[in-house]
């Protein structure tokens, strides 16, 4: 199963609509305190550990600003 290293959000052009977090399945943003460059409070992706990197809080953004990094899988015998 897949797992998120890290969920970056672009501050300057986030609008803090939340369309991230109300289409994530996995329940991993809630509003936060940070404000973007546009004055608006942007998502915290403070569950990160349940992300399983499906995607759709991606294709979703409507100002194509948020990435999901996966881990990186480690190879066997290592
Ligand atoms: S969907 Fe995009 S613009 Fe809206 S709050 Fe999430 S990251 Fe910000
Ligand atoms: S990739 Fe999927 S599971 Fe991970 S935060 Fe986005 S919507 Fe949620």
């Amino acid at each position: 199963m897949k797992n998120a290293e890290k969920i970056e959000i672009d501050r300057r052009y986030c609008k803090g609509c939340m369309l991230c977090k109300y289409i994530c399945p996995c329940d991993v943003f809630e509003p936060g305190q940070t404000r973007s460059d546009l004055d608006y409070l942007m998502p915290q992706p403070i569950r990160i550990e349940n992300c399983r990197v499906c995607g759709l809080c991606e294709s979703n953004c409507p100002d194509m600003v948020l990435t999901v990094f996966a881990k990186e899988k480690r190879k066997e015998n290592q």
